[in-house]
């Protein structure tokens, strides 16, 4: 029996990098799953590409999440294609660094709109339904920059930081109604995001890290997958590290 037989799973920002392995392992385990992301071809093609790899049904949808009317109808469009939602994953993120006095407002506002209203937001339109079935799994992908801080990421910190708080919240609001609320907090993970870090900096971030090395999205996929599935069934309000010893 696969983890997630019979479960449907929305994640959001799935169209590549850390979404994409989440939306990807979720499948393997049987779940079927929708891809929410800004392109809606590139969430389709996605869809696709995983459809094709599991045989797991799949749909791609077009979600900006800092927009409440778009989390709500990709909630009503996930109900549409698999009859409801069992896991959220809160995984879309942005960053626009910057050392504070050089940051400009847009910047700061940009990106809590999309890493902390986004989750907020999606959160909100799925515990309806969660709220209502008295099960659901809701996992938020915070980061490591948010429990440590970091120079120049003022606003991504914050955001993170945030969304551990929200996850907090969130889990002691709906566990009367056995809906669990946990995070995942990445360390530095080999995707887009990073890739764009010179090899300088990169091998710099390496010799930090006890474990001597990037992650790869794959790795953070497997706790998430872990948080959606019955193995976890007596943990809330948790935010589970991912990243090699970084932060402990
Ligand atoms: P990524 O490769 O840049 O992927 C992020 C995805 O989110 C992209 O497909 C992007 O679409 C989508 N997205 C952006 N804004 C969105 C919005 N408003 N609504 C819906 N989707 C949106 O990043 P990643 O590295 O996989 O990161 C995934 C999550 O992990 C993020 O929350 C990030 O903060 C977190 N994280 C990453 C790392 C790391 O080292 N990579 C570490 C800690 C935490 P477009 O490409 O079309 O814009």
């Amino acid at each position: 029996m696969k983890l997630l037989e019979g479960k449907t799973a929305i994640v959001t920002g799935a169209a590549r990098g850390i979404g994409f392995e989440i939306a990807a392992a979720f499948a393997a385990q049987g779940a079927a799953v929708a891809i929410g992301d800004v392109s809606a071809e590139e969430a389709q093609a996605a869809a696709g590409e995983i459809a094709s790899r599991t045989g797991a049904r799949t749909v791609g949808l077009a979600l900006d999440v800092s927009k409440e009317a778009d989390c709500d109808r990709a909630i009503e469009e996930t109900v549409a294609a698999f009859g409801k939602v069992d896991i959220l994953v809160n995984n879309a993120g942005i960053a626009r660094d910057n050392l504070v006095l050089r940051m400009k407002e847009a910047d700061f506002d940009a990106v809590l709109d999309v890493n902390l209203k986004g989750a907020f937001l999606m959160a909100k339109a799925a515990s309806r339904l969660m709220l209502k079935a008295r099960a659901g799994r809701i996992i938020n992908i915070s980061s490591v920059v948010g429990q440590s801080g970091q120079a120049g990421q003022a606003n991504y910190s914050a955001s993170k930081a945030g969304l551990i708080g929200l996850t907090k919240s969130l889990a002691r609001e709906f566990a009367p109604r056995q809906v669990l609320v946990n995070a995942v907090a990445p360390g530095f993970i080999r995707t887009r995001m990073t890739e764009g870090l010179k090899d300088e900096a990169k091998a710099k971030i390496s010799e930090m890290i006890p474990l001597g090395r990037m992650g790869e999205p794959g790795e953070v996929a497997k706790a998430a997958l872990f948080l959606a599935g019955e193995d976890s069934a007596y943990i809330t309000g948790q935010v589970l590290a991912v990243n090699g010893g970084l932060y402990m």
